[in-house]
């Protein structure tokens, strides 16, 4: 199921990829003792064109994760206008200047991890008339290279962003490290949402959504097992 660029137009794979990851959710649920439909797929897809996302919504799939506002603004509002139960989810780091387009086109923005951004985004949602739920990103490996509020840093970052947005705030996002088992990170994360009273919880991709379920994900973000590879 690699997307090669010969077969770029061929997304006839999406809908046995959508069934059998949510076939794995659904089982992962069951073992975890928890409800069919606690966790909800986002669909991840970036770098797929909108033939990708058609196949998809043709299967039933309505939440979709983008991590680009720019690749986002070019591919959905006019998926929007032929599908309103469309929802995007903007999930890639944000650059403050692009906080207004990121407000008015999406549904959900997981990737809320510094200040600056958050002014950035009570800017916006002024400006825009319209609010996107929320999720504060935390960088739970505390990695230099990588996106989200410092672990030390994210139980003041978290109550500052409720204090502000309040019930927009809906959750936490994390991408653990690459290397290593992720459960703790994920267990980590949901305790830092227990702390806070926050219900949602944004972890696991397409390598580690079940251990993500085990340890309470409400999201669940995955491309590379619906889409398959990017190129
Ligand atoms: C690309 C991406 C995903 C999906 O990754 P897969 O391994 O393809 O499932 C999830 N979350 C974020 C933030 C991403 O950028």
């Amino acid at each position: 199921m690699t997307a090669h660029p010969l077969f770029a137009a061929d997304y006839s794979h999406v809908p046995a990829g959508l069934r059998e990851v949510r076939t794995r959710i659904a089982a992962a649920c069951a073992r975890a003792g928890r409800a069919p439909d606690a966790v909800r797929l986002v669909a991840v897809s970036k770098m797929h064109p909108a033939e990708a996302v058609l196949a998809a919504l043709g299967a039933g799939q309505h939440v979709f994760g983008e991590n680009r506002v720019q690749e986002a603004a070019g591919k959905f509002p006019p998926l929007r206008a032929s599908h309103p139960a469309l929802r995007l989810h903007i999930i890639g780091g944000l650059q403050t200047n692009k906080a207004r387009d990121a407000v008015r086109l999406a549904d959900a923005i997981e990737s809320l991890d510094r200040p600056r951004l958050a002014d950035a985004i009570a800017d916006a949602i002024q400006h825009e008339g319209r609010t996107p739920n929320l999720f504060v990103q935390v960088n739970v490996g505390d990695e230099p290279q990588k996106a989200g509020i410092p672990t030390a840093e994210a139980d003041s970052f978290i109550a500052a962003c409720q204090a502000r947005f309040g019930a927009a705030l809906v959750g936490l996002m994390c991408i653990p490290p690459a290397e290593g088992d992720p459960a703790p990170h994920f267990a980590w994360l949901a305790a830092c949402a227990q702390r806070h009273g926050l219900a949602g919880l944004s972890m696991g991709m397409s390598g580690d959504f079940e251990t993500a379920i085990a340890a309470g994900a409400t999201h669940v973000r995955v491309g590379t097992a619906i889409f398959g590879a990017r190129s």
